[in-house]
Formats: structure tokens, sequence, C-alpha cells
């Protein structure tokens, strides 16, 4: 749930995309104020630091967010990258350890006659 909606905002507020939640860049807390606290909430807004007085704008906490955001999708798509390779690779030993076994396949018609034979 975005936090930008129209309204007063006299105390700290917290600006929140999905589970990614805004914060100062120079102490890394997340919770801001108003400058002008009568003013309308925008993302042309000035924001203060709750904790330490940096100011900012609302706008470069939404895009810093968006870049987090990016940051994390990549990261979670080079994990999945690494976990499908792995994936091959170990399907990959398992065919050269046991040759006669064919992953995915069904038994050749000959292949068949041969296990009844065997039982
Ligand atoms: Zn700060």
């Amino acid at each position: 749930m975005y936090a930008l909606r129209s309204g007063i905002y006299r105390h700290a507020m917290r600006i929140q995309y999905g589970h990614i939640r805004g914060w100062c860049i120079r102490c890394g807390a997340t919770e801001f104020n108003l400058v002008k606290p009568a003013e309308e909430l925008t993302l042309r807004s000035k924001l203060r630091c709750a904790a330490c007085g940096a100011l900012t704008l609302h706008r470069e906490v939404t895009y810093r967010i968006g870049d987090e955001a990016v940051r994390q999708a990549n990261d979670a798509i080079a994990q999945l990258k690494r976990r499908y390779k792995r994936q091959r690779e170990r399907l990959a030993r398992l065919r050269e350890e046991l040759p006669s076994v064919r992953l995915g396949e069904r038994p050749a018609a000959g292949d068949r006659k041969q296990q009844v034979v065997e039982r």
C-alpha cells in the first residue's frame, strides 16, 4: 500500500511500497515529517527525517524505493538462474552416473519385455 494519499500529515509518517519502506539516505531511519505540515502531501513535498533532521523530497524517497525494488527483483532472478543451473548440472551428473537410466523417458517396448523376463 502506497502512502501517498491526499490529506494533512502532522505526525511522522512512513513511505512504503510493497514490503519496501522508504529510508533516510543519511541515517537510514524510516520516518519523516512534512516540512510544511499544513500542506497536502505530494511528490514535490519536502520531508525532514524524523531521526536526524536531513531534508529530502518525497519524490526522492519514492525513487529510492523503486531502485531498491528493481535491485531486489534482479537479485531474485539471478538466484533463480543459479538454482536452475545447479539443477541442470545435478541432472547431468545423474545421467553420467547411471548411463542406462534415461530420466523422463519411457522404456522402449523391448526393454519392457526384458524386465518381465528378468522377474
Ligand atoms: Zn535521517
